[in-house]
């Protein structure tokens, strides 16, 4: 595997391969395995940083033989990169964190279909568009409560953040964020824009302080007094459960998570994903690839990287944290419902100032 990335640690690898390709040379009866091993290629774009994932790039070319080359960047500077690389793109495969970052790039006309029987049976239609791209993972838009402050009976649901009775007490970060854009859409396609529209501005007027900082910032603001009620994607509450440093076992302490709608619809999932980049030059190791991250072997590994869960339907997630939180409600919205609701939402969270 080869690594353009400078956020995780490598190196180790990088050794072994090295010493790998070292043990080849000077072999000469093994440099015919070596260079079929070499000769297939999968050139991967992801926003995904977790050393987790590493390793199962690691088993997907101890299966295949085809190498995994990683361009690791932020969701972002992948979007551009890909489009100024254009028809000339080395990337076979590229790999988003949430449903409305793959919906841009869908719109951006940057997938191509991936012809998948086994991906197709693996990952529920309402996780995926079509055979453009699939959700691979999922998370949930969960609120987090200080209880000395906000009564866990006052905020069942997304609609109770709009409720006159949280004035000053509800922290978000800005609406402008694809997980509060695709909250917002959620919205509005369950209730209509009207009542969406109406909702954003309840919340708005609800806002302890302007929204600044990702959603571990919102948790620990809840924890710090500064909200009373936060939203967040699952993962980060989960992290700060799962990590030893005393600060964040003390912010676990103070706060409490809500599922939000558990009498009604259920509780807003997400996804992480991806697809097969429009001009992939190795079409066949990206199907290959995407096959690979959806099987049972790789699932809970590649979902339990990120404290998420499996899309693989009977698996279950092998989380310390996800397993304390215990079961809870999911709406059963399809992802791309509400995706085509993200213009609408863009909107939304420009008319009421949710910024
Ligand atoms: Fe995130």
């Amino acid at each position: 595997m080869n690594k353009i990335n400078t956020k995780s640690s490598p190196l180790p690898f990088r050794r072994l391969v090295g010493l790998a390709l070292l043990a080849a040379l000077l072999a000469p009866g093994l440099r015919q395995a070596q260079a079929q091993a070499t000769a297939g290629v999968l050139n991967l774009y992801t926003a995904r940083h977790y050393s987790s994932d590493d390793v199962l790039y690691e088993k997907f070319t101890k299966a295949t033989g085809i190498k995994v080359n990683v361009v690791s960047a932020g969701d972002e500077a992948l979007l551009q990169r890909i489009k100024s690389e254009g028809a000339a793109s080395p990337g076979d495969v590229l790999l988003l964190a949430d449903a409305s970052r793959l919906y841009a790039a869908e719109q951006d006309g940057l997938f191509q279909a991936t012809q998948s029987a086994s991906l197709e049976k693996a990952i529920p239609a309402s996780l995926r568009s079509g055979n453009l791209w699939f959700g691979l993972t999922t998370r949930a838009r969960v609120l987090v409560i200080d209880p000395a402050r906000v009564k866990a009976d006052s905020v069942k649901t997304y609609a109770d953040l709009a409720s006159p009775a949280l004035k000053g007490l509800v922290c978000t970060r800005t609406a402008s964020h694809p997980y509060m854009i695709s909250l917002i859409a959620s919205q509005a396609a369950h209730n209509g824009a009207d009542k969406a529209e109406a909702w954003a501005k309840g919340v708005v007027a609800n806002l302890a302080r302007k929204p600044k900082g990702g959603d571990t910032d919102q948790i620990v603001a809840v924890a710090s007094g500064e909200c009373g009620v936060a939203v967040s994607n699952s993962y980060y509450y989960a992290r700060l459960m799962r990590s030893s440093k005393p600060e964040d076992q003390a912010v676990v302490a103070k706060t409490k998570l809500i599922w939000p709608d558990q009498a009604g619809r259920g509780t807003h999932i997400n996804i992480s994903g991806g697809g097969t980049l429009k001009n992939a030059p190795n079409k066949d190791n990206a199907r290959k690839f995407l096959e690979f991250l959806a099987s049972k072997e790789a699932q809970t590994d590649f979902a339990n990287g990120n404290n998420e869960w499996p899309v693989l339907a009977g698996l279950k997630a092998d989380n310390p944290a996800l397993k304390t939180l215990g079961d809870f409600k999911r709406d059963p919205q399809a992802i791309g419902d509400f995706a085509k609701q993200i213009r609408t939402a863009q909107q939304i969270a420009d008319k009421t100032g949710w910024k």
